[in-house]
């Protein structure tokens, strides 16, 4: 059996004791083990700090866009591997596996050209200086400079390819070396991602480290200008928020955790037109995408009362049509759920919602399984309820993280269903469909104030919709509340959370000459 380490302070390093281990979900045979019991993570903060910083601050903007191109192409090189990886333990069908390891190249490749649009500077200029007294000599800017210390990630298990690299690519270009932690139990695919990058020697000494296994007592030594990027459960991020090294020595803390995401159908739109087809698209594939292992997955579906049946009808004829099984065999839409904690997690929450709702497909149980001739693995077939009331709290309370929605009925008013949305107490995306822009617009704007992003499915980009559950690079990602407070990506935006913005303030013709050095955006 495989036995992973950790690569800190410039070297692989196993840990001791008692090992976590990965496993397979389809058929629970382990794969792995790892342990980061002994690894002293003090000295692993201190090197990224003591080399990483160095090397990464010296170059410029391109010249780090450079390195993430690198790394883009390093990990591209074995996509084939990590596919494999992603299916082997995290239960990922291809196109689930596509999704995580393409959108960590794709990502790096993005901010790679960022990099290079900004060319050789090492700082930002924030907007347009301003005149602070009578005379025009008295002059003020902002400006971004790197934070001068570690960019500790640790990360969700459902997306152990793209959530190392879209945190890693805004650090890196930020200035900032990188400490990475995924989920123990999905560690295989960031493991092979971090030793393919060190392999290639594409990143200075101590841009790169990984924890792989649990992250021990290493939160408690982080520093002052150090940043936490995190990704995972609430429950999880209230004990990071109450680290002492962000309570009192204030590193900064970014959260990206809980949601349940909401699609609005507007009152506008007929069923078979291309629009109710985008939503019914839209909302199958995030049920069963990566098993509905994924942040951005719609939950909460809002359908108008007066197109109800066919909303419902058109919903459950689709999802007779998805298959769940094994996720190696081509038609298989589901896989299994990642480990058997996420299934127990899945079952509890579907419990929680026959209780408060109907079923109306699916029960929580495994369903029919395609290639699959044991009774062993994590899965659980798609399961879509249905409210007679919009406002039932268990709907809107518990994020279950698997493949199943609920169906809200509602009045068609615009202003009734933001405010259904905002009971979900902050999201990180939520969508409407509609081709009225009085319609879209309302609900657009009443839904904004309670989530980081707004998807408006149409007929007019149906055909190029990515639907919300795609994470773009050139957009914010993050939500108010329950969500986590955060945000991420968003081109130039990501680098902020590595970046000190420090104004100046002084004679006009030497800031001048100072911020003529920077990028200014
Ligand atoms: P989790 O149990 O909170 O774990 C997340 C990460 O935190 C893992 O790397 C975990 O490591 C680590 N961790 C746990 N306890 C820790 C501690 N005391 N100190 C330091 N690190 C600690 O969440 P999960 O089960 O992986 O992910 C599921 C949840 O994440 C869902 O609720 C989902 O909504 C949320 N999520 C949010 C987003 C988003 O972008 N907003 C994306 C994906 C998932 P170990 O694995 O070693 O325990």
């Amino acid at each position: 059996m495989q036995q992973l380490q950790s690569y800190v302070s410039g070297k692989w390093q196993a840990g001791q004791g008692k090992a976590a281990q990965l496993k397979n979900p389809v058929t629970e045979e382990v794969l792995a083990e790892t342990s980061t019991q002994g690894i002293d993570f003090q000295a692993a903060l201190a090197h990224a700090r003591t080399k990483g910083i160095p090397a990464l601050q010296e170059l410029n903007f391109a010249e780090r866009g450079k390195l993430l191109m690198a790394a883009s192409k390093a990990i591209h090189a074995q996509r084939d591997e990590l596919l494999s990886l992603a299916t082997l333990n995290g239960g990922n069908t291809r196109g689930d596996a596509k999704f995580d390891v393409d959108g960590a190249t794709s990502t790096l490749a993005y901010y790679a050209k960022v990099g290079e649009r900004m060319g050789e500077a090492k700082f930002l200029v924030d907007g347009e200086g301003v005149q602070l007294s009578r005379s025009p000599r008295y002059w003020g800017e902002h400006i971004y400079v790197p934070r001068a210390g570690v960019a500790v990630h640790v990360n969700a298990f459902n997306f152990p390819a793209w959530g190392l690299a879209e945190k890693a690519a805004c650090a890196w270009l930020a200035g900032m070396p990188v400490v990475t932690k995924p989920a123990t139990a999905t560690s295989l695919v960031s493991y092979r991602v971090v030793q393919i990058l060190i392999e290639a020697q594409v990143l200075p000494e101590g841009a790169l480290s990984l924890i792989c296994g649990s992250a021990g007592d290493l939160l408690s030594h982080l520093d002052p200008f150090d940043a936490l990027a995190f990704t995972g459960s609430s429950v999880t991020a209230g004990k990071l928020r109450s680290g002492e090294g962000v309570t009192l020595r204030g590193a900064r803390i970014n959260v990206e955790a809980d949601s349940l995401n909401a699609a609005v159908l507007g009152r506008d739109v007929q069923p078979g037109s291309d629009t109710f087809d985008l939503f019914v698209q839209e909302v199958i594939r995030d049920m069963t995408q990566k098993a509905g292992q994924k942040c951005t997955a719609i939950r909460r579906v809002l359908v108008p009362v007066e197109i109800l049946d066919a909303a419902r009808e058109a919903l459950v004829e689709e999802l007779k049509a998805q298959r769940t099984g094994n996720p190696t065999v081509r038609g298989v839409r589901v896989g299994p759920l990642a480990t058997e904690s996420q299934l127990e997690d899945v079952r509890e929450g579907v419990e929680r919602l026959k209780a408060a709702t109907k079923a109306i497909h699916g029960d929580g149980s495994r369903g029919e399984l395609t290639e699959i001739d044991h009774d062993k693995g994590y899965f659980m077939s798609p399961v879509l309820f249905e409210a007679a009331d919009a406002g039932v709290e268990a709907v809107h309370a518990h994020e279950v993280f698997g493949p199943c929605a609920t169906i809200l009925p509602y009045s068609g008013d615009p202003s009734e269903a933001a405010k259904i949305v905002g009971l979900g107490q902050g999201g990180l995306v939520a969508s409407v469909y509609s081709d009225d822009a009085q319609v879209a617009g309302e609900v657009a704007l009443g839904m904004a104030p309670f989530n980081g992003r707004i998807n408006i499915g149409s007929a007019k980009i149906a055909s190029e919709s990515l639907g919300p559950g795609a994470v773009l690079p050139q957009l914010v990602h993050g939500g108010p509340g329950r969500a986590g407070g955060g945000e991420e990506l968003g081109g130039l935006r990501g680098l902020g959370f590595y970046m000190q913005r420090t104004a100046l303030q002084g004679y006009k013709p030497l800031l001048e000459k100072l911020t003529s050095q920077g990028h200014r955006f």
